[in-house]
């Protein structure tokens, strides 16, 4: 998504985006080294902008990525014990890019990773949060009124959940053993939130999946691969 100049001028800052423009057509502005008096002209990451001969930073280009967070990674940008993180497997990214929000160690899933933290700190905010919707793999099987006590929301740590959807999506016993998948969306990004919920109705969660961030969902992604969010997906989020 290549910007105009006058916009990349006024994201680094140069002028309004009406003043570079003024600055354009009246010949102020430099592209590798020549004049640059159109207006609509498209800015390449390597093209070498001049304001009044003065070099300007070009602002860093904001991408979006959608990750499919395997299990064995950490959701942070490095790790004390040395372990993989995700921006390690964003392999083809040169941008320094955050995941927004975590999944844990040894949670799978959705999880979006970008250089733009306005729409990081948009998309965290507790007023703001999407609908996640994970499916937990769980010990046992829930009965509708556990279920329902997660429905309507519970205490943690003080403070009472939003209510949240289940569904339990099958369940299976081997060996004398009983896990249940159950699909859960909640629309708050708690720490350890769904593995806190089902242990408190007696649950304990044995494997978690985020199957959906918002409307954003894992097609055509494997464990571990990631895409470019595009154009419509980027605007849909803010
Ligand atoms: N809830 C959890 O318990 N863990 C996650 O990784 C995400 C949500």
């Amino acid at each position: 998504m290549a910007d105009r100049l006058q916009k990349v001028m006024a994201q680094a800052g140069i002028a309004s985006r009406r003043k570079s423009e003024e600055l354009i057509k009246a010949g102020h502005v430099k592209i590798n080294g020549q004049v640059m008096t159109e207006l609509g002209y498209k800015v390449a990451t390597k093209d070498k902008i001049e304001v009044d001969g003065i070099p300007m930073q070009q602002p860093e280009k904001h991408v979006y990525y959608l990750l499919y967070k395997p299990r064995g990674v950490v959701s942070t940008v490095s790790d004390e014990k040395g372990r993989k993180t995700v921006v390690d497997l964003l392999t083809d990214v040169p941008e320094r890019v955050y995941p927004v929000g975590r999944l844990d160690y040894d949670t799978t899933g959705a999880l979006i990773m970008t250089n733009d933290g306005a729409l990081m700190q948009q998309l965290t905010h507790p007023k703001y949060e999407v609908d996640k919707v994970y499916t937990a793999k769980v010990e046992g099987l829930p009965t509708n009124d556990q279920l329902q006590t997660l429905r309507h929301g519970i205490i943690l740590e003080g403070k009472k959940t939003k209510p949240a959807k289940t569904k339990i999506l099958a369940t299976n016993t081997k060996k004398g053993k009983t896990t249940s998948l159950v699909q859960i969306t909640i629309h708050e990004g708690r720490n350890h939130q769904v593995k806190k919920m089902f242990k408190a109705i007696g649950h304990e969660v044995v494997g978690l999946r985020r199957e959906k961030y918002g409307f954003l969902d894992l097609t055509g992604l494997q464990p571990g691969e990631y895409r470019d969010l595009r154009f419509e997906e980027v605007e849909a989020l803010q």
